[in-house]
Formats: C-alpha cells, sequence, structure tokens
C-alpha cells in the first residue's frame, strides 16, 4: 500500500451532508468519509508528514467513552482483547489512532463523527451508521479506566453550524446533488409522470429545511401527521406534504440536535403548535393540549413506528423551555 492511501482528509467531503446514513461500516469506508473497515479512529499523514486523526466512529466501543452531542469523551485505541472487548492492556501514544487524535488537535485539524446504533441511545442512528459532521479534538490526556488499565482519552467538541462550514446554499446544492446520485425520491404520490424541471423545483423548495435526517423521519411515518394523524395531500399530482419537527429547538440557546429522536414528523399545523408550547409530549409519548377543555384535553397517545425511537431528553428539554410543571418525575 503505497503513502498516498495514507493521507488525511479532513474536513467535510462533496456530496455527504451531516445525518447522511450509511447500512454498514463498509459503505462508510466507500464514501471515504473514515478509512477502516473496523478500527474506531481513521487516521493518515497530514502535510507534514505527521499521522493525524480524520475521522472517529462512535459506538461504544469502550465502556468508558461518553456521548452528550456537543462534547464527546472518546477513549483511544488499543490494549483491548480481540475475542472479548475487554481492556487487558495500558493503552499509549504510540499507538497510530491515539498519536492521530493527539496531532488533529495540536494543529487544529477537524475530525468527522459517525455515529452508530450501539452507541449513545438517544443520539445514534437505529441502525447503521450516521455521518454527524465535524469536531474538535479540544484536549486528550491519559486516566485509569473502568478495567483498571491506562488508557488514552479526548475531549471532542462539535463545531457549531457555522463553523462546520455549510451555508444553506451550499447545503441545498450538495442536498440536492446527493439525492439525485442516490436516486432517493423523496416524495410520495406519482412523481415519476412529472416533468423533471417541475419535480427539481418541488425539491429544492423543500430541501431549504428539510435535512437528510427530517427526511428519514417522514418516510417512515409516511408524511402522516403523528400526533392528529392527517395525511395531507398538496397539489395535483397527489403530493403527500409533512414538515420535519425538532422537539428540541436546534436554534437559540437550547441547541437540540438534528437527529432521529429529536424529530417528529407532523402536519403544519400540529408543528407550529409545537413549536409554541401549546402542544407538548410526557414522558410516556402522550400530547398534551395546554389549551383543550373537556375530554379534548385528555393526553392522546402520540403514533409511532418500531425504528422511531424518540428521546426523553428532547420531550423534557421541550416542556422546560415550555414551562410546563412536571407531574411525572
Ligand atoms: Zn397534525
Amino acid at each position: 500500500m503505497g503513502m498516498s492511501a495514507y493521507r488525511a482528509f479532513f474536513g467535510h467531503l462533496d456530496g455527504y451532508l451531516p445525518g447522511v446514513h450509511f447500512e454498514s461500516r463498509q459503505a462508510v469506508k466507500a464514501a471515504r468519509l473514515h478509512k477502516e473497515r473496523e478500527a474506531g479512529i481513521s487516521w493518515g499523514l497530514d502535510e507534514d508528514g505527521q499521522r493525524a486523526a480524520d475521522a472517529i466512529v462512535l459506538n461504544q466501543g469502550y465502556e468508558d467513552d461518553l456521548d452528550n452531542w456537543d462534547e464527546v469523551i472518546y477513549t483511544g485505541a488499543g490494549g483491548r482483547d480481540r475475542n472479548t472487548g475487554r481492556q487487558v492492556e495500558d493503552q499509549t501514544w504510540e499507538n497510530r489512532g491515539n498519536a492521530g487524535l493527539r496531532r488533529s488537535r495540536i494543529s487544529s485539524r477537524p475530525v468527522r463523527v459517525i455515529r452508530g446504533s450501539a452507541g449513545q441511545e438517544d443520539y445514534s442512528p437505529v441502525n447503521g451508521y450516521r455521518y454527524d459532521g465535524l469536531y474538535q479534538v479540544v484536549e486528550e490526556w491519559v486516566e485509569v479506566g473502568k478495567a483498571g488499565f491506562r488508557i488514552c482519552r479526548f475531549r471532542l467538541r462539535r463545531l457549531s453550524d457555522e463553523e462546520q462550514g455549510l451555508t444553506s446554499v451550499e447545503r441545498k446544492i450538495r442536498d440536492l446533488i446527493d439525492e439525485q446520485e442516490r436516486g432517493v425520491v423523496d416524495e410520495e404520490g406519482d412523481g415519476a409522470s412529472e416533468a423533471p424541471v417541475q419535480r427539481r423545483a418541488v425539491t429544492v423548495e423543500r430541501i431549504v429545511r428539510d435535512t437528510a435526517v427530517v427526511r428519514r423521519v417522514k418516510r417512515w411515518h409516511e408524511y402522516v401527521c403523528q400526533i392528529c394523524a392527517l395525511s395531507l395531500t398538496v397539489g395535483a399530482e397527489g403530493k403527500r406534504y409533512a414538515e420535519g419537527a425538532h422537539i428540541q429547538a436546534l436554534g437559540g440557546s437550547t441547541r437540540g440536535p438534528d437527529v432521529e429522536g429529536n424529530v417528529l414528523c407532523l402536519c403544519p399545523n400540529c408543528h407550529v403548535r409545537l413549536d409554541r408550547g401549546a402542544l407538548y409530549l410526557t414522558d410516556d409519548f402522550h400530547v398534551v393540549d395546554r389549551y383543550a377543555d373537556g375530554p379534548e384535553s385528555l393526553p392522546t397517545p402520540l403514533r409511532t413506528t418500531a425504528q422511531h425511537h424518540i428521546g426523553k431528553r428532547f420531550l423534557r428539554a421541550h416542556r422546560r423551555f415550555w414551562r410546563v410543571i412536571d407531574q411525572e418525575s
């Protein structure tokens, strides 16, 4: 294998926006987002010929890992038994992956983070892998892990949406390319009979606010509102329409994550009522209408599907924001 195979590549890769989903590590590797098929750390040589890490996979490889979305505590590589996965030796900075992550901290190069389904449940995909954008390694140290051996630890912080370097126009264009290349048809209805130009216009209009995560959730629910069951049809072609609602808002001070567990598929009416705090959700996934009287005021179950695991932390953040007095613990 020549040196060129081990060049590090930092930052986003064309055509792959944060939120894009992959079925397997093999698919992640084929997209060149991460060089390895099994190892957690992807490293290569930087411009100075130093080993530097350009991506990691968070998939609960180590019992000491912590994932709070904006901040990740990641355990380095090495010293594990191949069969049991248990730590049986100390980790060292001689390990190429560990050295690479440290180098990326020193040279301030961003690291792509890919989450696998075995990771922290609220932030990880239900199956496969999801590219979650760029993080910065801000600190590394050595400590004794739960198994009693020295482990190399890294603190990574997610770059803000502005720092991710994707303007809304770039996002729109790249998303469009992404969809066309994959042949993804996001709409229900008889799209095949449409003129291509018309279809593209509709796609662009919608993509302005839809990330890959939102599109996935809408497909799971087949564009039916999870709160009121409305299946809204718009236009002469019988196209169905729904909106992706982030439970814990993306912007502002709360900074909720763009993950499936923080997104609902809603009709515009329920979307605006949730966003303004007129509706909220309980920990047992019932919808409460704060302004309804009589029988209408009884909580109704949220519609869901097997693959859509909604994170309770996002429901709680939404209730806190709207100052709902929590009756349940
Ligand atoms: Zn609705």
